[in-house]
C-alpha cells in the first residue's frame, strides 16, 4: 500500500511528507535535507545514551535530530520517563559536535534539580508513596498538552509529569512568596545547579546595539546569504522577545523606534533569494501594533526590484 513504508529505504513507516516529493523515515529524509543543503554528513552519534546521577538513578534517552533548511532541531526523549530535552544547531556546524554539547546538556538538565523530596507527607505538597514533592528555590518547569487529555496542561519537573492540580500543590511549601517567572525556548540554554536567574534591563541602546551586532555578524556590504538570513532570522527571536516586553511593559513608544531602526536597517539588506527580510518585519510590526498596517507605521514594506 502507498504510503506505508519509507519512499527511499523501503523499510520503515515514513515520519515526514513533503508535499510533491515524498515520504520519508527522519533517517532517509536526512540524508535527502543533508544533499539539498550541501551540508556534511557528520552525524555520526549515539543515538541512545544514558545518564547516572550522582545518587545512582539511570535515565537513558532516545536522541534524532532533524534537518530542518540551515538549521537542526535536537530532540531527546527519555525511554522509560518524562525527561525532555531540545536543543538547535547549524547545518554548518559539526553535528558530532553538536551531538557531544547536547549530552553534555542532557547531563546537566538531569543531574540539576528542581524538586525538593522529603520523606514526609504533608497535606500541601504533592504526596506519592512515602514521598513528598515540593519545587526549590529557582528551576525547570517544562509545560506541555496532556497527551492523555489534550483539554488539559501538564507539567513536566525533574522528568516528573505533574497535573495541574498537582502543579499548584507544588508551591505548597511557599504562601506568602512571590513567583518570578520567565518563559523560555525549549532549546535554551538550561541553568546549571550553581546558576541563578538575573534581571537584565532593556533599553533600547543596548537592544539596538545587540542587532546591530547581529547584522555585522551575518551581513556584509549590505548583502546577505539565504542561509545566513535564515540563521539570522532565528536571533531576531530573542529580540523580538525582548520588544514585546516592552510593548507589554506600556512603553510602546520606545518599542516602535526601536522596531522602526530595526525594519529600517533591514529593509536595505539585499538578500540573494529576495525572500528575507519581508518575514521579520512584518512580525516586528505585529508585535508593536496589531492594529495598524504596515504601511501606516514605516512606508511600505514591499517594494519591486527595479
Ligand atoms: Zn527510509
Amino acid at each position: 500500500m502507498a504510503g506505508s513504508v519509507c519512499d527511499i529505504c523501503k523499510k520503515v513507516p515514513p515520519r515526514i511528507h513533503i508535499e510533491g516529493v515524498g515520504e520519508f523515515c527522519l533517517d532517509c529524509y536526512n540524508k535527502w535535507a543533508l544533499e539539498k543543503y550541501d551540508g556534511e554528513d557528520t552525524y555520526q552519534y549515539a543515538k541512545n545514551m544514558s545518564v547516572i546521577e550522582p545518587g545512582g538513578a539511570y535515565h537513558t534517552f532516545e536522541i534524532e535530530h532533524m534537518i530542518m533548511g540551515p538549521l537542526v532541531t535536537w530532540e531527546a526523549r527519555e525511554i522509560g520517563g518524562g525527561y525532555k530535552f531540545r536543543e538547535i544547531s547549524y547545518i554548518d556546524e559539526n553535528g558530532a559536535a553538536v551531538a557531544s554539547r547536547f549530552f553534555k546538556k542532557i547531563a546537566r538538565g538531569v543531574c540539576t534539580k528542581s524538586l525538593d523530596i522529603s520523606d514526609y507527607p504533608t497535606s500541601n505538597t504533592v504526596n506519592r508513596g512515602d514521598k513528598s514533592y515540593s519545587l526549590k528555590e529557582k528551576g525547570v518547569v517544562h509545560i506541555e498538552e496532556d497527551e492523555d487529555d489534550y483539554s488539559r496542561l501538564a507539567f513536566f519537573v525533574d522528568g516528573m509529569k505533574f497535573s495541574e492540580e498537582e502543579f499548584a500543590k507544588l508551591f505548597g511549601a511557599v504562601p506568602g512568596f512571590d513567583l518570578h517567572y520567565q518563559i523560555h525556548d525549549a532549546s535554551d540554554d538550561l541553568p546549571g545547579e550553581h546558576d541563578y536567574p538575573v534581571y537584565e534591563r532593556i533599553t533600547k541602546d543596548g537592544l539596538l546595539k545587540e542587532f546591530h551586532t547581529l547584522v555585522s555578524e551575518y551581513c556584509s556590504g549590505g548583502h546577505i546569504s539565504s542561509d545566513n538570513a535564515f540563521n539570522l532570522s532565528y536571533e531576531l527571536e530573542q529580540i523580538k522577545r525582548r520588544i514585546r516586553v516592552l510593548v507589554e511593559a506600556g512603553d510602546r513608544d520606545v518599542a516602535v523606534e526601536i522596531a522602526g531602526e530595526i525594519i529600517n536597517t533591514l529593509k536595505d539588506i539585499k538578500c540573494e533569494d529576495g525572500i528575507f527580510p519581508y518575514g521579520d518585519m512584518a512580525a516586528i510590526c505585529r508585535i508593536v501594533d496589531p492594529y495598524r498596517t504596515n504601511d501606516e507605521l514605516w512606508g511600505p514594506l514591499f517594494w519591486d526590484e527595479e
